[in-house]
């Protein structure tokens, strides 16, 4: 094997990848037609077995991971049961590491309302692909099969190992898709040395973490009575009320820095609560006895999950002791701390490099405003190679009309095969 410099690689990876562009495109198409929604998780099993299809045609070894009937209950608590596949496929060089792990999510979230097209289509219109996942995130599905059919192709001899999943319940948290992978073994320290969590972060920006998410259930109780005579009851919206404005004027003023990690979009760079859901109150003409709200608090690197949650708590006893009638509750749905890498890994440096060539131009950092999969790999399996990488336009995501550009389909493929190219070297 003659050894190629890294430009000639380029070269003939962009090449390959443009002359598998209309394959790429229709295996897209495939799986955007198959609607994985989340929740519940349907067609789970037709997406997995497409993808493993895919795979095995590119010549990958396959394995399906099932999650076990009596974990679904609590890694999948609204999966009405249904079936949680990962599909993983190795393509094994001359040696088995280094070893580089390309992961993607290939549930997606409802179609929801406010769509020109039909959401399962898979329309390509003026070089975009419509439907819902096109973005978020099957397009980074697509291009890691393609990135390794296109080495293949491209006839490049590897001297370590590519392996390619797709998992999963990102949109639920990720617990039965990802997260049972690293529980059960599949990624750690000991069997890989990069990951490459192929979530729609944009085809120019190499995604080093997310900011930290705090979920609570909030309840205030009252006590009932008529509306006319309010003063037999404790109303409950009223104390909740209380408990908002107290959050916003003695807890946030305490949260509100700015961040100096890239968050995108830049709005985000600080930590926002925002009330999701408010249930509460009977009929018109009577005091409400219980007031629901949910939280979604999002923390940038730079906070505590857990001091934040403390702060709503101490905040609520607080108010207890002032007022005797304050009746509280707080549930945490989910909380996931922040994730953040280090910029200057070999990981990360063969992102910009492959990036600046494909790109003709540097590559920019970014940080997620949500938290996603690479929580899994970064805080439980503890390996610090591991980034947010993939075609999918950000600001698309779970939007009506979402849609991939094709261009940068392609081109996430080629920043992807180059990549990995330079990570697992040559024979
Ligand atoms: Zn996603």
């Amino acid at each position: 094997m003659n050894r190629l410099r890294e430009d000639e690689a380029a070269r003939l990876i962009s090449d390959t990848v443009d002359s598998l562009g209309g394959e790429m495109v229709e295996f897209l198409q495939e799986l955007v037609r198959i609607p994985t929604e989340n929740p519940p998780g349907r067609y789970y099993p037709e997406c997995a077995r497409a993808i493993g299809r895919k795979m095995e045609e590119v010549g990958l070894d396959v394995q399906y991971v099932d999650v076990p009937g009596e974990l679904l209950p609590v890694l999948a608590p609204h999966g009405e049961a249904l079936p949680r596949p990962s599909v993983i496929g190795k393509l094994a060089g001359s040696n088995m590491r280094p070893l580089v792990h390309f992961t993607g999510h290939y549930d997606v979230v409802p179609a929801g309302d406010g769509w020109s097209v039909d959401p399962y289509a898979a329309t390509v219109r003026d070089g975009k692909l419509y439907g819902r996942g096109s973005s978020d995130q099957k397009s980074g599905i697509a291009a890691q099969v393609f990135a390794i059919k296109a080495l293949r192709k491209a006839g490049l001899d590897l001297g370590g190992t590519i392996v390619s999943s797709a998992t999963p319940d990102e949109e639920t948290g990720g617990f039965a898709g990802l997260g049972y992978l690293v529980d059960r073994g599949f990624v750690s320290r000991d069997n890989t040395d990069y990951c490459v969590i192929t979530e729609c972060l944009d085809v120019d920006k190499i995604c080093l973490g997310h900011r930290g998410t705090l979920w609570l259930e909030v309840e205030t109780r009252g006590k009932q009575s008529h509306g006319s005579q309010p003063s037999e009851g404790v109303n409950a919206i009223d104390k909740m009320l209380d408990l908002l404005y107290a959050v916003r004027h003695e807890i946030l003023p305490g949260y509100n820095i700015v961040s100096r990690h890239p968050v995108m979009p830049p709005a985000c760079r600080k930590n926002t609560l925002t009330v999701t859901m408010i249930e509460a109150g009977i009929k018109v003409n009577m005091v409400p006895p219980l007031c629901r709200v949910s939280l979604d608090w999002r923390l940038i690197p730079e906070q505590n999950v857990e001091g934040a949650k403390e702060s709503l708590l101490a905040l609520c006893r607080k108010m207890e002791k002032k007022d005797p009638e304050f009746k509280w509750a707080v549930r945490e749905i989910m909380s996931v701390k922040p994730t953040l890498v280090r910029d200057d890994t070999d990981v990360v440096k063969a992102f910009q490099g492959a990036g600046q060539r494909i790109l003709g131009r540097p590559m920019d950092f970014s940080v997620s405003p949500g938290s996603d999969d690479q929580k899994f790999v970064v805080q439980k399996a503890g390996l610090e190679q591991c980034i947010v990488y993939g075609p999918g336009p950000l600001v698309l995501a779970h939007k009506a009309d979402e849609f991939q550009p094709i261009d940068d389909l392609l081109t996430g493929a080629k920043v992807m095969a180059l990549a990995a190219w330079k990570l697992v070297g040559v024979h």
